[in-house]
Order: structure tokens, then sequence, then C-alpha cells
């Protein structure tokens, strides 16, 4: 770790707490002009806590901050961007498409909610496990936070610094936002949740923010076929670290994103199998794979499940057929 990150040159991982499964998120602190803070960490008075030190540790306090850049819109990595903001006066910069999230958190949460809720629904998710789930997440939202975006990012506008330049570019498909900032010149690209080595990244299904995330409106979100598509460009980048948004940089990124896709295909193939035998929901098919998993986990193993069914209905392996405003897929 610490020799990719010498190479990563006046880049600080600052390893932050989080309430949830992921464990700790990695925000990183670019010793630059600007003084640039890259994501926040959960709203708690424990990542608050742990942030302040992590800075000292660097000779910082927050109120030094110039710049917060935020990768995407999950609670674990804006957080604490209104407290962040409001104490140090830095300006706050994220992609064009994330910033209404950014400036209204909770109502946007609030749409993912309403569109998860119908989408477990019409997969066979049995209602009163929608309605548990629906009130947990209402209460993570408390972990969340929102600010003024001072600055919009377009998808591949440079972001610069005194010693450095920052191309933005809109990978989505671990979330609608997902945003890289690629340093050609040190071929250092900050990855969010993008691309995580120790785990694979879940496409969560979520309402589309537009441009290369898809337009509302247009359906169920293909969150998996998205995400693969940005991976494929990743890829074809002449990375050799990325900075994660959770546990060690990644110094081979072709080597893992070879082999998420080959878990992938695996996963789509066990599916069909499953769906070979008799028509199933979405929901029946994530029992089948996981057991009767645990109510918080029910929209993430969904979401798994339905993006692997799109591969399938792409290629025309799988149909899905309706009844009684329940999907059920089976084999072409
Ligand atoms: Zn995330």
């Amino acid at each position: 770790m610490t020799s990719a990150l010498r190479e990563a040159e006046g880049i600080h991982a600052l390893s932050i707490p989080t309430p949830f499964a992921v464990g700790r998120v990695n925000c990183y602190l670019i010793d630059d002009d600007p003084l640039t803070l890259v994501d926040t960490g959960p709203n708690s008075g424990k990542a608050l806590d742990e942030l302040e030190q992590a800075l000292r540790e660097h000779g910082r306090r927050i109120e030094d901050l110039q710049r917060i850049v935020i990768t995407h819109q999950h609670l674990d990595h804006l957080g604490l961007v209104g407290i962040l903001a409001r104490r140090s006066g830095a300006e706050v910069c994220a992609l064009d498409l994330l910033a209404p999230v950014v400036e209204e958190f909770a109502a946007h949460a609030e749409r993912d909610d309403e569109l998860a809720e119908a989408l477990m629904l019409r997969h066979g998710i049995p209602r009163d496990v929608v309605t548990a789930l629906r009130a947990v997440s209402r209460s993570f939202r408390a972990w969340g936070g929102s600010a003024p975006v001072d600055r919009p990012l377009a998808d591949g506008e440079d972001l610069g610094f005194a010693s450095r330049t920052l191309r933005v570019l809109h990978r989505p498909g671990h979330s609608p936002s997902d945003t890289l900032f690629w340093d050609a010149a040190r071929a250092v690209l900050i990855g969010g949740d993008h691309l995580i080595g120790h785990i694979s990244s879940n496409p969560l299904v979520s309402r589309p923010l537009g441009g290369r995330s898809g337009e509302p409106g247009d359906g169920r979100p293909r969150a998996l076929t998205t995400y693969l598509r940005s991976l494929e460009e990743t890829r074809a980048m002449p990375v050799e670290v990325v900075l994660a948004g959770h546990g060690v940089p990644v110094t081979d990124h072709v080597g893992l994103i070879d082999e998420r896709f080959r878990m992938h295909e695996r996963r789509a193939r066990k599916i069909h199998g499953l769906v070979a035998e008799r028509p199933l929901t979405a929901y029946e098919i994530a029992q089948s794979l996981w057991g009767n998993v645990a109510v918080t986990q029910a929209y993430l193993t969904l979401s798994e499940v339905l993006g692997h069914v799109d591969l399938l209905l792409d290629r025309e392996e799988i149909r899905e057929s309706e009844v009684g405003g329940v999907i059920r897929f089976e084999a072409s």
C-alpha cells in the first residue's frame, strides 16, 4: 500500500469508520493547492472525530480544507459534506448530475426508496419484508447529509490544482453518479466504489440521473449492464494504481476487472440453470442462490439478481412474463 501511495504523490488515504457492513471508507486528502478532501465519511460523531484526528496526523484541520470532492451518492461517501463545508468554507465539487442529490440528499433518498419498493413488490418480495426495509432505509438516512454544490463538474472536464490535473469521468454502475478522477500524468485513478479489490461493487438498482446513467422513466434501470460497460472503459485506461473507496489500492486493474467479468458470467449461467427448471421470480432466484437472506439484504440481492437477469434477457436466453403484477423469468 505504501509504495502504491508513494506513487500517488501527495495523496493521503484517511480511513474513516462507518456503521455499515462494508467497514471503513477511504477519504483522500490531496495535499495540493487547493487543499482537497475527496469524500467525507458518513454523518456521525465518530466519523467526524476520526477524520479530525487523521487530518491532524497530516498537520491539517477541517478549517484548512479548501475543496471537497464527492465521488458518488452513497451515505458513507458524502454524509459529512454539510458539516465540513460549513466549518471550512471549502468549495464543494461534484458531477453535475450528482449535484441535485448532494444538495437534497433526503428527498432524493426518498424517491430512490419509492423505486425500490415498487421493484421489490413487482419481483415477488413479500410486502412485510418491503415495509420493514423501508423503515430501515429511513433510519439509515440520518448518516447522509447535504450541502450546496459550488462547482458542478461536467463529464470529461479537467479539475485543476497547482501541481496536478484530474480528469472528471462519469462511470456509472455501482451507483448512477459514480465519478472517477484521473491523474493521467501519474497514472493514478481515484475510483470511489467503482473498483474495490477485496469485494465486488454491487451495482445497486437506483433512479437514473441522466447522461450515461440513463434517463428516468426509461424502464427498469439496468445497473449491472451499465456497470460492465463502465468497467470496459476503465479496463482500457493505462492505470497504475486505483485509489479505492474501501480497502487497499488496486494495482492490477485489468486482472481484477477480468475476474469481475468472469464472476458475473458464472452467476448469469447459474441463474439460467435455475430458471431452466421452472419459471421463478427474482426473489425466488435470490432465495435459491443465497437462502433466506436478512431483511436488510433483500434489495441488495434483488439488484444482484436483476443485473444478471438483464444480461440473459439481452441475449434472449430467458424471457419474462407477468401475472397479477408479479414478474417471473423462464428459459426461452
Ligand atoms: Zn458506494
